[in-house]
């Protein structure tokens, strides 16, 4: 790594991956969803939820803020799908 905190300079980092497939659950900016992981969220997408964080101030590691999700683009993920156009990560 190498890379200072954002928030706090701080330089220990850890990191958690999960292949959780379809079987989370969640809510996101107060719209629940089922399934696989959102793709634009900050912490992973599809199997795997990943995310990597400050072990000084607990700062998330990833480029926010996220992008806006849409209720819309849960059904596809109720259907199992992947959906390419899910947003920028
Ligand atoms: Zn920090």
């Amino acid at each position: 790594m190498g890379d200072k905190c954002k928030q706090c300079k701080g330089g220990r980092f850890a990191s958690i991956s999960a292949k959780s497939s379809d079987r989370n659950s969640g809510q996101v900016d107060g719209v629940d969803f089922e399934g696989y992981v959102p793709d634009n969220i900050g912490i992973g997408g599809g199997d795997y939820i990943w995310v990597e964080w400050c072990l000084d101030c607990g700062q998330i590691v990833g480029a926010f803020p996220a992008a806006v999700v849409y209720e819309d683009d849960y059904d596809s993920y109720d259907n199992g799908g992947h959906p390419d156009n899910f947003g920028d990560r």
